[in-house]
């Protein structure tokens, strides 16, 4: 028996270096095979059948250098076993969200971020049968083999010469990557519509890449807290006017081009259809995340300023708003639960319950308002996937059949797009009933509501699903979303609002959610020095200013 053992022991003994290339070898031709695959398709789109194959050798090679000069590099006796063993589980868990969600590795990715904070919550989503099993055969198998071999050291010389040799490459090959003039990895660069910078994509320089991210950025400096817009006023009003009710809306993954009011072939916005809305058709989002984007529409930075990561140590449009005397209410259902930081310092509540109870919530909500200037904020869950059918209730399964599963590939794209459409029509009756609360109360306030979307949502075109992409290479799908106005007779009209004139707008102009912080801030008539006018909707609708515009033009 004893003998057998140390048979076996002997049979599994390897040298450090063809241990390291073994290791690059299931790295590259495993856990990456998706990626290759990708490749190859992308490069055959545009070149021969020949030249397709020449291309993806010299990808092959190339990702395999890379790999081995990190792994290598990683080859540290007495640590070596247990760091490889946990390197492959989270690889192999990475490899799994590449091939089940098209999600690249990197820091913005909502996997990743659910990792870094485990945010359970959001974990949950993510944690299915599929991935298990997956892990099991790619990450706890290998790291059995890896358990159980016997690591030779060669000389320490050659080890050492190894070693320099790959922390040499490594930034070597990560700079030809990323040359735009290059073109053997340019095509590459934009790999069969998954498109990033090879090191984003390939496991596990991704891995490597993040962690030493999140490690710098995750090093708390002390950052003192920002006042913005201590300046602000509010204009006062003739106390004979009614009181303004403003509404802000926003969305979770509602896209533009899914919404009937944006022209989509099938009818999603049934009810606000029926309702005086101006929806304006191309309207860029701020970031494809939710914890970007939130924080993003209610600082005045706008998308090329804004940095998320400070946004919880300074004011919002909200802590403005509350500063000169409007009442503020946020009422969440986003699922995350926590307002993204946003509603931290004004009243709030969380729900967790279908968005329905959120219009209910919000009616019931008004009777606690002091008849004073409000402003309520309103956070759906919206149609966040990819369980999209459990964002309505089964009497708004209108689209059939409807994908009725929590995994995106289980399900083909077109039920996808059915259940997906279904939660954009139970959204729109949503915000039907908050204006038709909005309209019985007109009577005593002048109401009005916003509408936006987080983000957009990918699914299933080009082989991507959810959100999340970085906005440089995101598709459209992810970043242009829905974005509406109503406003109730008094609220028009005390505004002095050209309905035409914003009609115009919403579907000539291309606008972004830059514009959201200063409109919000302009309609309120708050006055501070860091209001931007020409980011404000409103503005130049107003009636006296419109007409103005118009002699000129004429003249
Ligand atoms: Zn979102």
């Amino acid at each position: 028996m004893r003998n057998t053992n140390m048979s076996l022991n002997k049979s599994l003994k390897i040298r450090s270096y063809h241990f390291t290339g073994l290791l690059t070898f299931y790295y590259v031709f495993i856990l990456n095979a998706a990626l290759i695959f990708h490749a190859y398709l992308f490069i055959r789109q545009q070149e021969s059948f020949v030249a397709a194959l020449g291309l993806l050798l010299v990808f092959i090679v190339f990702i395999c250098l890379l790999a081995w000069c990190l792994l290598s590099l990683c080859s540290i006796r007495w640590i070596e076993k247990p760091f490889f063993i946990i390197l492959t589980n989270l690889s192999a868990i990475l490899a799994y969200f590449y091939v089940y969600y098209g999600v690249i590795f990197y820091d913005n990715s909502p996997i990743v971020r659910a990792i870094l904070q485990t945010d359970l919550h959001e974990m949950k989503e993510f944690l299915k049968p599929s991935l298990l099993v997956w892990v099991l055969f790619f990450g706890v198998l290998p790291s059995y083999l890896i358990y159980q071999i016997d690591i030779v050291r060669g000389h320490r010389k050659i080890e050492w010469i190894w070693k320099l040799l790959g922390v040499m490459c490594y930034p070597l090959f990560y700079i030809v990557t990323l040359l735009p003039t290059n073109p053997i990895f340019q095509p590459m660069l934009v790999l069969s519509g998954i498109t990033a910078k090879p090191p984003y994509q390939i496991i596990p320089t991704n891995f490597f890449e993040n962690v030493a991210k999140h490690l710098i950025s995750s090093t708390h400096f002390h950052v003192p807290y920002r006042i913005i817009g201590s300046d602000a006023t509010q204009q006062k009003k003739i106390p004979s006017l009614k009181p303004d009710l403003l509404v802000l809306v926003i969305g979770e993954a509602a896209r533009s081009q899914n919404f009937s009011l944006n022209g989509y072939s099938r009818i999603t916005n049934p009810y606000t259809t029926k309702q005086e809305i101006i929806s304006f058709k191309n309207v860029s989002s701020c970031s494809t995340l939710t914890w970007v984007s939130v924080p993003c529409l209610f600082s005045g930075e706008g998308r090329g300023k804004f940095i998320p990561m400070m946004s919880n140590y300074q004011d919002n449009l909200l802590d403005i708003i509350k500063r000169v005397g409007i009442s503020t209410f946020w009422i969440d259902n986003n699922g995350a639960g926590d307002c993204q930081g946003v509603c931290e310092r004004i009243r709030h509540i969380i729900l967790h319950d279908l968005d329905g109870m959120v219009a209910e919530t919000f009616k019931h909500s008004i009777s606690q308002l002091s008849h004073q200037d409000a402003v309520v904020v309103l956070h759906l869950h919206g149609s966040h996937g990819p369980d999209y059918f459990e964002k309505y209730p089964v009497a708004f399964s209108f689209f059939k059949p409807e994908c009725r599963k929590n995994e995106f590939r289980l399900c083909s794209q077109q039920t996808l797009l059915n259940a997906y459409d279904n939660s954009i029509l139970y959204s729109d009756y949503v915000l039907n009933n908050v204006i038709e609360t909005l309209k019985q109360f007109s009577t005593h306030w002048n109401t009005a509501l916003i509408y936006t979307s987080d983000h957009g949502e990918s699914i299933g075109e080009g082989n991507r699903y959810g959100h999340g992409m970085p906005y440089f290479m995101a598709p459209k799908t992810q970043t242009q979303v829905p974005f509406f106005i109503w406003m109730s007779d008094g609220f028009r009209d005390e505004k002095k609002l050209n309905v035409q004139c914003l009609e115009n707008k919403a579907n000539h102009e291309s606008i972004s959610h830059d514009y959201f912080f200063h409109s919000v801030l302009g309609v309120l008539n708050i006055k501070t020095s860091i209001y931007q006018p020409k980011l404000d909707l409103f503005k130049s609708c107003q009636t006296p200013l419109y007409k103005q515009q118009l002699s000129l033009r004429k003249s």
